[in-house]
């Protein structure tokens, strides 16, 4: 049987964060999300939390998602969705070691994905 999957997802647009966490729990069978829409709540709970995967915003008021995910333990997994990966940088890129999806949100790909992580745990 699968693990409970821990996953932290952060957007500062709660349409989006509502989106990500209602399809995620329809795809996924033992998965608890954790949706933020402040980047420093989100990283002030990871920091006292077992997370598995972090799925984040680029562009976020006060700490972006590069932020973010720079300031996380490298053993989780990381997702960024952004309309503005462009604007990052590809060596920044490439150093977060994420897999990145440009918006509109592709929900499929990513169920996809995180299943696969909860498979790799488990
Ligand atoms: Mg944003």
């Amino acid at each position: 049987m699968a693990r409970m999957i821990q996953v932290v997802v952060v957007d500062d647009e709660e349409q989006i964060t509502d989106i990500l966490k209602e399809y995620l729990l329809f795809a996924i069978k033992e998965i608890e999300i954790h949706a933020f829409n402040d980047s420093l709540a989100a990283k002030a709970f990871i920091e006292q939390n077992p997370v598995d995967v972090l799925i984040t915003d680029f562009k976020m008021p006060r700490f972006d998602g590069v932020q973010l995910m720079e300031s996380v333990s490298p053993n989780l997994r990381k997702i960024m969705i952004s309309g503005y990966l462009s604007e990052i940088g590809e060596e920044r890129l490439k150093d977060l070691n994420a897999t990145f999806f440009s918006k509109p949100v592709p929900l499929r790909t990513i169920a996809k994905l995180v299943s696969e992580y909860q498979e790799e745990l488990s």
